[in-house]
């Protein structure tokens, strides 16, 4: 039996009901396969089994108050998972189906992403099964409150630094950092994604969205393409297809799609993002608003999707942006996605094709531009963050926008080479897997058995 069946049929049986983190380590390891039977040492050094354990989980209860003063208990979560290369790092999400499986794949794909990113990241996770849905900015403070008076105690600049995923935003933040700051009686860079008037980063909301779409850019440019006139489909509506949108519509491209947990939205006209901002960041409200003001548009109910798939995927285009959660596009919508002459798929949401989907892209030989590659640059610009405050400087939006483009370049080009060096030159999840794992291993090797 191969190691990658060994492997997986040994956290199946130690971990179980973990079905996420079974697909994410299924990847990885059989992608580093070219790796591991070329090179010796890593078996010899039994790095894979070393690798899929955490270094910690932490679970522990969140009890807090509603507004009608009942008591409330939830799950928290954190995963740190491998600390090799640097601080733990990684997002806390907040949403009803988060449970240890979720996070330990999120944190699993979050080692190998930030070691893409060639910076100082270890990898970490965390979240709640916490549904922030219809709860009120005062209860939102309350469990934010709750869920850091027991996540303090483990994290610290130089330690673990959690930042925004689903369901944790600005808002959120500001109420973690104020809980901790009122815990240590200390102002320090324990969180990324701050306000930017106080230690935040300019281009960090913006980041991974931008990042995805730089990315698509030195893809398709690698194959004498670009974006300029194509049109795009967007999943989701939170920060990354907020700003996945925003910056296709930069370089010339047309976003005609984006959804919510309720529907999704075409517009063949090209989504109006300022309505959407407005509806999304401002209100928090729901897409069908989004048809009152544009009766042009059509708005899809979830229940009116093709069976076992998503409707964003069934539209005409080009280009494709997964930017909402795991497991949105199936190999249903890959085959859609094919016949109606989209070339290029990038992810900015974590795993959001399952793995018949990618097998599809890369049969077709699609420009696919896996997630822990192609959303890295929210990652990456929280450490931009992290750089600016432990030197207690602000960079301007230029400035930080220039780096973005610059880490988004060389991860391109990391797992183009490694993709090639592998002879599979046209294999990202390869590149990138390698390329990963290659920088994450080689640190636990050289820091010894610890
Ligand atoms: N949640 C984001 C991710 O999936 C950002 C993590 C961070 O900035 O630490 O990469």
């Amino acid at each position: 039996m191969s190691y990658v069946q060994t492997t997986l049929d040994r956290l199946q049986a130690s971990s179980p009901g973990q079905n996420e983190f079974y697909q994410a380590a299924r990847e990885v390891l059989e992608s580093i396969r070219p790796l591991i039977e070329k090179d010796p040492l890593y078996s010899d050094q039994n790095i894979i089994e070393r690798l899929v354990e955490p270094e910690r989980q932490l679970l522990f209860r969140v009890t807090w108050q509603d507004d009608q003063n009942r008591i409330q208990v939830n799950k928290g979560f954190r995963i740190q998972f491998n600390s090799a290369l640097g601080p733990y790092k990684g997002g806390l999400r907040f949403h009803p189906s988060v449970n240890a499986g979720i996070i330990k794949f999120l944190g699993f794909e979050q080692i190998f992403k930030n070691a893409l990113t060639g910076l100082p990241l270890g990898g970490g996770k965390g979240g709640s099964d916490f549904n922030p849905k219809g709860r009120s900015d005062a209860e939102i403070m309350r469990f934010c409150q709750a869920y850091m008076s027991e996540l303090y105690r483990h994290l610290g600049s130089t330690t673990d630094v959690p930042a925004g995923d689903i369901g944790v935003g600005a808002r959120e933040i500001g109420y973690l950092f104020g809980q901790y700051k009122r815990l240590t009686a200390s102002y320090e860079g324990v969180l990324t994604g701050k306000n930017i008037n106080w230690g935040g980063s300019l281009v960090r909301k913006e980041a991974t969205g931008y990042g995805a779409v730089y990315f698509a850019e030195n893809l398709l440019n690698s194959r004498n393409e670009s974006l300029d006139g194509k049109t795009c489909l967007v999943s989701g509506s939170g920060n990354v297809a907020l700003y996945t949108i925003e910056k296709l519509y930069q370089l010339g491209a047309l976003p005609v799609t984006c959804s919510d947990s309720r529907g999704c939205i075409y517009h063949d006209r090209g989504i109006d993002l300022a309505l959407l901002k407005e509806i999304k960041e401002v209100r928090r409200g729901s897409l069908e608003e989004y048809i009152q003001q544009h009766p042009d548009a059509r708005y899809l109910a979830v229940k009116d999707y093709p069976q076992r798939g998503h409707a964003v995927w069934h539209f005409p285009a080009q280009a494709a942006f997964p930017s909402a959660t795991q497991n949105e596009l199936t190999a249903l919508d890959a085959k859609a996605l094919i016949q109606n002459g989209v070339i290029c798929v990038c992810e900015g949401a974590n795993m959001p094709s399952t793995a018949a989907a990618i097998d599809l892209f890369l049969e077709a030989g699609l420009a696919y531009g896996p997630g822990k590659a192609a959303n890295a640059g929210g990652v990456a610009t929280s450490q931009l963050e992290m750089a600016q405050n432990a030197s207690m400087t602000q960079w301007s939006f230029d400035e930080v926008d220039q780096r973005l483009q610059k880490i988004m370049r060389d991860i391109f080009t990391l797992s183009h080479q490694t993709a090639a060096e592998f002879g599979q030159e046209k294999n990202l999840v390869l590149g990138t897997n390698i390329a990963g794992f290659r920088r994450v291993a080689n640190a636990m090797i050289q820091q010894g058995a610890v």
